[in-house]
């Protein structure tokens, strides 16, 4: 899941200094009365009625394309990440420790002084490596030389027309082996290049603008940029063309074609390989996943009938989109200008902001460390794995209750439940940085430093037994999620504060929040992907044909709802895009209210605030979705984010709840109820 927030070590502290004094303060409910809007009714929209005073007395900040909860939440551990920083900063920790090292990184993001100053002199290497391009061969032995670039704070693909990385075998968990996709689009999707509405086509030619404005600065003659941006933009279709849509992409057998790389190499002979190979330290010896074989075959295609100089202006710009962010101040605003073009925000993120979050991507473990030694109590990892295991053994009765899977599916099935890893907090294991060298001058090398860092740590894994330590988010993140080839669910710590989870208030708003949100990467387990992989994470099919046929019906009923919805301006979901991540809210609610139900043990729970546990459990839930997005950026969102819009994930996921229903009295007709009501299990 993408997306998801206030202060446990606050509340835990208060707590814990009553306690020497009084008796324990009684739970509080955990929901947000102040939020709501009983204007509307709760059987009309129940998203507006849970957060409608908040919304209209929250409209979303100049410097942002969503707010709410979630983003309240990013918003305090943004904070709390620049406090750690900026001690680390200012404090004498000794050089070469993790501590002199996020500091000092911090430092050489926020000297903008220093980087204007250095202009484009962090990536002269390279424009000069693309100048001296001559003949054909040349493209070739730039793109293999460009992949170490490193310029990115994020990733350590390169800016060539692919990207190799480290994968497990998905037909093999154990192996970890060599990755190659498509890549080198400028534009948020392949669909961008090619859809002919009119939002689409002004968008293309913001593009265009923009990219001419970027080689402008670069010092190209503004009628020759003009004219390059127009060849970036044919090259870049061309690579669209063979580019998988997102929605075919989430089909995992459409993207594994394992090969040798002598097979690779031969999709596309005008590559040089074994250049790339050493630049990137990959063994030749090992299989390569070639996710899409089609689009090799372009890049070899074009490799020969491109015409050199278009290679070239094309080499540069992604250069130049690579590094943009990080240079000096006419480029990063420039490169911003095309961002509000993409999301609607009109002011840039405060620069302070922009360097916690590089920090946490350059050297995400030894900021996080730093942050769960602050902000994340014991306590907060032993409650959490409770309510792991009390929706694990939920889980585990649904699956054996099941009235349409056969015995054989529902065995699988619950083999898969029982070794679903829970990583919970941050990994055991901490990355080493001791190879990074941090200045605190020296941006853009610091972040190259990074960079090399972690391609040797990941390439490096190729041809070696899979390592279960390795998290996909760093610590602080406010996020979640499900890896199907490790089958494993986790939570960093960065997600387990209020309002998705408060160990200060009652269970039946933690179920609400965090529970259904556990219950939702239980359940990307069993979506249209994690579905096809088994219970060792390999892709393999553990269905009976009935079973599946069931399952597609059930998970078909999700896209008919996600495509009749009318999100404004005429627009929709692509239900076939956003079904898995549907199919998880709905399982994983579902599947969080029979966890609370079952945590009470037939016991009585109080009404609190004049609110009974299941609605407050639904409260809890809609007040996690309060998310209000601009219109730009909600068309962004539509056209390439697997996830609904908060709007709808609450929504569209409660009008097949006979539970919410019944908590609030919601009759046939009303617009809270479905005429066909979706289930999973
Ligand atoms: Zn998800």
């Amino acid at each position: 899941m993408k997306p998801f927030y206030i202060a446990i070590a606050a509340a835990l502290t208060g707590a814990a200094t009553l306690a020497l004094a009084a008796p324990p303060p009684e739970p509080k409910s955990g929901i947000d009365l102040e939020a709501f809007d009983k204007t509307c009714k709760p059987c009309d929209d129940f998203w507006r009625h849970v957060n409608g005073t908040w919304l209209d007395k929250n409209p979303i900040p100049a410097r942002l394309a969503s707010w709410g909860s979630m983003f309240v939440m990013r918003e305090a551990n943004s904070e709390r990440l620049r406090t750690i920083l900026e001690s680390a900063a200012a404090s004498s920790a000794p050089a070469g420790s993790n501590d002199r090292k996020i500091g000092d990184f911090y430092t050489s993001c926020m000297d903008t002084a220093a980087i204007d100053a250095a202009g484009l002199k962090p990536i002269q290497p390279e424009l000069n490596r693309i100048a001296a391009i001559r003949a054909r061969a040349d493209v070739a032995r730039a793109i293999a030389a460009l992949h170490t670039a490193g310029l990115q704070v994020r990733g350590f693909g390169g800016i060539g027309p692919f990207g190799v990385g480290a994968t497990q075998d998905f037909k093999n968990s154990s192996e970890t082996i060599a990755m190659l996709g498509g890549g080198g689009l400028s534009l948020p999707d392949r669909d961008y290049y090619f859809k002919t509405d009119d939002k689409s086509k002004s968008i293309r030619d913001a593009f265009l603008k923009h990219v001419a404005k970027m080689l402008t600065l670069e010092g190209t003659e503004p009628a020759a940029a003009a004219s390059a941006a127009e060849t970036i933009l044919k090259l870049e279709t061309s690579l669209a063309e063979a580019t998988m849509t997102n929605v075919e992409r989430r089909d995992p057998s459409k993207r594994y074609k394992k090969m040798t790389w002598e097979q690779a190499a031969a999709l596309a002979p005008a590559m040089d390989w074994p250049a790339l190979l050493k630049q990137l330290g990959v063994p030749a010896s090992q299989p390569v996943n070639v996710m899409e074989p089609a689009f090799l075959t372009r890049v070899q295609s074009m490799l020969e009938a491109s015409p050199i100089e278009d290679w070239k202006v094309w080499l540069r710009w992604r250069l130049l989109r690579s590094a943009a962010s990080n240079l000096a101040k006419p480029f990063e605003d420039e490169d911003f200008e095309f961002e509000k073009v993409l999301t609607g925000v009109t002011e840039q993120l405060p620069r302070w902001q922009r360097c916690t979050a590089a920090t946490d991507a350059a050297l995400g473990d030894a900021l996080g460390e730093a942050y769960v030694r602050k902000h994340f109590p014991p306590e907060a990892k032993r409650r959490m794995l409770e309510l792991v295991e009390n929706l694990r053994a939920t889980l585990k009765e649904e699956i054996e209750n099941s009235p349409w899977m056969a015995p054989e599916t529902r065995k699988n099935a619950a083999a898969k439940l029982s070794s679903f890893e829970a990583k919970i907090g941050y990994a055991d294991r901490w990355r080493d940085y001791s190879k990074v060298s941090i200045s605190r001058k020296g941006y853009l090398a610091n972040i190259r430093s990074a960079a090399a860092n972690g391609r040797a740590y990941f390439l490096g894994k190729i041809g070696k037994p899979l390592d279960r330590n390795d998290w996909g988010m760093t610590p602080p993140t406010v996020n979640a999620y499900y890896n199907p080839p490790k089958n494993e669910i986790a939570f960093p710590a960065g997600i387990l504060q209020p309002p998705m989870f408060d160990l200060a208030a009652d269970d039946a708003a933690n179920y609400g929040a965090i529970g259904a949100v556990i219950g939702h990467e239980m359940g990307h387990g069993f979506d249209d992907q994690g579905s096809k992989f088994d219970a060792a994470g390999n892709l393999k099919n553990w269905w009976t044909p009935q079973d599946r046929e069931q399952f597609e019906k059930r998970a078909q009923c999700v896209v008919d709802q996600f495509n009749s919805i009318d999100v404004g301006d005429g627009l929709r979901h692509n239900g076939k895009l956003v079904v898995g991540e549907a199919l998880g809210d709905l399982g994983g609610l579902t599947l969080a209210l029979k966890a609370y139900q079952r945590s009470l043990k037939g016991k009585p729970a109080p009404v609190m605030e004049g609110y009974t546990p299941a609605q407050r459990f639904f409260i809890a839930f809609a007040r996690v979705w309060s998310t209000q997005v601009r219109p730009a950026a909600m068309r962004l969102r539509l056209n390439t984010d697997p996830h609904p819009l908060g709007k709808y994930r609450a929504n569209a996921t409660l009008k097949n709840m006979p539970e919410f229903h019944q908590a609030f009295q919601c009759k046939r007709g009303d617009a809270m109820v479905r005429e066909t009501q979706c289930q999973l299990w």
